[in-house]
């Protein structure tokens, strides 16, 4: 049984447990899980359950989604490094992983899904342009249940799933990825939805921590690093968190990862900040963030409000580990996938090629040794081979939404 509690990080106290993304007390601090299991035992259920132990969930849904570690040898000589793990999460069946949503956002989506169902079920509502509407509308689709996705006009083509049966509603909205966010937040006021909530959702987070879970199983130990390519930083502090509980399970080493996170320049908010030993992020940081979000190659890692100086957030990560935040052009990043490329058979999502990429420069610039453990986290791949092998289509648009339509036209609409 997957028993846990909801910690509030600001207040120190624990709120009771149900669909809950703040404490309710004023706090803005995240909400952390405490389970009451301190030993990880791999359950046995399919897919990313296995680690039910530590996902803030009751019920399973039925899936063979999770992530996968290997090593690559050649890949591991091509750096020098003699310790090199690799977490993937994506579409890759030679190596066993059948992410058909193809990056770890699907790890965020399933355990979220099961804990709405715990608290009575629901509509979601999602807001986004990329990775996180494909694995919530691909999970919303296997399992049946109800999910709406708010997206920019310009970005819906990119939302394709398998065997679409109509559990996944799309809209568009006329403008960017901050007009689907203010459009969802409307359409959740008037028709009750469920928020997914964010870094704020402790399922996501938990969720996320599985790669961490996954390679430390698979290593029989903690990693030394661990690197990702982060927009909003989730993801690391998902695995700071997996680390704490892994640590507290005894069996895996006491020793933080030191969190190498990276962000695809020009647009870098995080690691500026974090370079010029800040906790807030300035206008300064943000730059002329319009042009920048449009130059990066992984727009994925493009927030412009990342939980960066919440408490449990990304500055405590970083700070609890002594981190590093490492910046990556487009050009090194492309460069790095075209070594992947030449190792291994699926196409990285850009944002992986962006880890890989800092991997090697921070292995350029002696900033770590070549013989530590060292977790690649490949967040997402292998796409094009899913969309073709596994005949996955766009999602029909149900309707596109104006911010000139009046709340009884919205609610028509959302209603038909
Ligand atoms: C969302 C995403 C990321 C960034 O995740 P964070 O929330 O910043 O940790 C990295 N890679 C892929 C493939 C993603 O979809």
């Amino acid at each position: 049984m997957g028993d846990y509690e909801l910690l509030c990080l600001d207040g120190w106290e624990y709120v009771p447990e149900n669909y809950t993304l703040s404490c309710g007390n004023g706090h803005g601090g995240l909400l952390r899980t405490v389970y009451s299991k301190k030993r990880l035992d791999i359950a046995n259920h399919g897919g990313v359950f296995r680690f039910y132990d530590w996902l803030p969930v009751h019920s399973v849904i039925n899936t063979e989604s999770a992530p996968i570690a290997f090593k690559n040898e050649e890949l591991s000589k091509e750096l020098g490094l003699s310790d090199l793990w690799i977490g993937f999460t994506g579409y890759y069946p030679e190596r066993g992983a059948k992410v058909k949503s193809c990056t770890f956002k699907e790890m965020e989506a399933l355990p979220t899904f099961a804990r709405l169902r715990d608290c009575g079920g629901g509509t979601i509502i999602v807001a986004s342009a990329g990775n996180t509407a494909r694995a919530f509308a691909q999970t919303a689709n296997d399992i049946g249940n109800d999910c709406v996705i708010v997206v920019p006009k310009k970005s819906y083509d990119r939302l394709k799933i398998t065997e679409d049966r109509g559990f996944a509603r799309l809209y568009t909205v006329d403008g960017d990825y901050a007009d689907a966010i203010r459009m969802a937040d409307r359409v959740t006021a008037l028709m009750g939805y469920v928020p997914e909530g964010g870094a704020k959702n402790v399922a996501r987070r938990d969720g996320m921590g599985t790669v961490m879970l996954e390679g430390a199983v698979t290593m029989g130990a903690l990693p030394d690093y661990y690197f990702q390519g982060v927009g909003s930083g989730t993801g690391g502090i998902s695995a700071w968190e997996a680390s704490m509980r892994l640590i507290g399970d005894g069996r895996f080493g006491d020793r933080l990862p030191k969190l190498c996170l990276a962000q695809n320049a020009p647009f870098t908010p995080m690691a500026k900040a974090w370079n010029q030993g800040r906790r807030n992020i300035t206008d300064e940081d943000l730059g002329d963030a319009e042009k920048d979000v449009a130059e990066v190659y992984a727009d994925v890692l493009t927030n412009r409000k990342p939980p960066y100086s919440v408490k449990g957030g990304v500055f405590d990560a970083m700070s609890a580990c002594g981190g590093e935040f490492l910046e990556v052009t487009n050009a090194e990043a492309k460069e790095a996938e075209k070594l992947w490329m030449s190792f291994e058979d699926v196409r990285p999502d850009p944002a992986a090629s962006v880890a890989l990429a800092s991997l090697i420069k921070a292995v350029n610039d002696g900033k770590v040794n070549r013989g530590s453990k060292i977790f690649l986290n490949m967040t997402g791949g292998g796409l094009e081979r899913a969309v073709k092998e596994c005949n996955m289509k766009a999602v029909a648009v149900a309707e596109e939404l104006r911010f000139d339509m009046s709340d009884d036209e919205i609610r028509g609409i959302m209603n038909a």
